[in-house]
């Protein structure tokens, strides 16, 4: 059988992988919708080789400059970022793979729930800010939500050893990022350059100042939350910087159940993709026998508080992920722009959490409200304190 895929996102770290991925599928799985925000050159090559029968370029600005680049082509060109909703509910399609980054593929994944159609999920932020609404879209709709997230692949892929009621622990795995190990003081005045060095990973440059932060992995509880429907109190996370145990399950006799594999995302892009089968795919394999050790840690929640930041908000519900989350989009946007320190992007998302009033039972509407509101937040407390530094 034929899989028609659409990549939102196909030229950032996740969506180059899964062409990768895609195309060494072969023949059952066929390139059907591809978009990008501004690297225009890049979906126009993208549109060469993998042939979709649409391209989206969500920032209108470059939509004449891809007409030109693929003129010569027999592939429709969408612009604007509704084109991302268009392309993830076209009836042909029937996998999703969402790579965007951010919230801003709400809407996107909202409707290629509504068409029931294989989610296979990387983009987080919407699963966040949305969980309890996409999860219940998908279900009524006969959506499938698969995860890409390494850490949620490993689990989804242990959860199968049991049932549901037998599972005691979910234990996601961290890294630890480039800062583990310091503490808050030296973290304090480290530098874009350092916090865009992750020790294991390569990836965009949003989700990698999270896992700097720890705020990735307090994104990804909220995320195990909705994903497994777990009670938050059954999520645990460990620091394993070898990061080759993506994460684990342990059921009520005790045993644990872990998934290991290379640092390579292609595993669970494929596994996302080929579910329920598995088939040989391009990721390295692993080498167990060359590794010495296999280390775990509790993660330190006073230097990297982002982590229990997490933990209330995925307890708290209602409005409070989509503040969390949205803070910290904007946060993270201001420290890639250079106007605040590393540090301040926590505090920021704390001030915003703290004068926010949680809503339960939001409607994406009113979770779009608290979005918009943590954004200005943010960027009114910043502009206020360079105001008041200055001379
Ligand atoms: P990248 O920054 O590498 O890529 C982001 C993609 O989204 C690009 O295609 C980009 O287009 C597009 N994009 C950027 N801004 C917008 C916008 N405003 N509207 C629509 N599209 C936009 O990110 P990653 O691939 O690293 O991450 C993608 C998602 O996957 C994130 O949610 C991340 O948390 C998650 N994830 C990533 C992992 C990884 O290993 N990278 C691992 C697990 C999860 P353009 O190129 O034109 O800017
Ligand atoms: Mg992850």
């Amino acid at each position: 059988m034929l899989r028609r895929v659409t990549i939102l996102g196909s030229t950032g770290s996740i969506g180059k992988n899964a062409l990768r991925v895609i195309e060494s599928l072969g023949e059952g799985y066929e390139v059907f919708a591809l978009s990008a925000h501004s690297s225009v050159e890049l979906l126009a090559e993208q549109a060469r080789r993998y042939k979709p029968k649409y391209v989206a370029i969500t920032n209108a600005d470059y939509e004449k400059q891809l007409r030109e680049l693929v003129g010569d082509l027999e592939v429709e060109v969408l612009s604007g970022a509704e084109s991302l909703t268009e392309i993830a509910g076209l009836e042909e399609v029937d996998i999703v793979l969402t790579a965007v980054v951010g919230a801003v593929g709400l809407a996107a994944v909202l409707a290629a729930a509504k068409k029931g159609k294989r989610l296979a999920i990387a983009n987080k932020e919407p699963l966040v800010v949305a969980g309890e609404l996409l999860t219940s879209m998908a279900r009524e709709n006969g959506a499938e939500i698969l995860p890409v997230d390494s850490e949620h692949s490993a689990v989804f892929q242990a959860l199968q050893a049991g049932k549901r009621e037998e599972v005691s622990r979910i234990i996601l795995t961290s890294s630890g990022g480039p800062f583990r190990g310091m503490s808050e003081e030296e973290i304090a005045n480290v530098t874009l350059e350092q916090a865009l060095a992750h020790p294991v990973w390569e990836m965009g440059r949003k989700i990698t100042v999270d896992s700097a932060t720890m705020m990735n992995k307090a994104l990804e509880v909220i995320e195990a939350r909705w994903l497994f429907g777990v009670e938050v109190e059954k999520i645990e996370v460990l620091i394993h910087p070898e990061t080759i145990v993506h994460s684990m399950v342990e059921f009520v006799d005790g045993s644990v159940v872990a998934q290991l594999g290379t640092p390579d995302m292609c595993l669970p892009i494929q596994y996302a993709l080929t579910y329920p089968a598995r088939v040989a795919g391009i990721a390295e394999r692993l080498q167990l026998d060359e590794m010495s050790k296999l280390t775990f840690e509790r993660p330190n929640l006073e230097t990297f508080r982002a982590i229990s930041l997490g933990f209330d908000v995925a307890r708290t519900g209602g409005t409070a992920a989509a503040v969390f989350n949205a803070a910290n989009e904007a946060a993270v946007g201001e420290f890639l722009a250079g106007t605040i320190k590393f540090a301040r992007i926590v505090e920021l998302i704390e001030d915003c959490l703290s004068r926010h009033g949680v809503k339960r039972g939001a409607s994406v509407e009113e979770l779009l409200e608290a979005d918009r509101w943590a954004r200005r937040e943010v960027e009114e407390s910043v502009k206020c304190k360079v105001k008041s530094v200055k001379p």
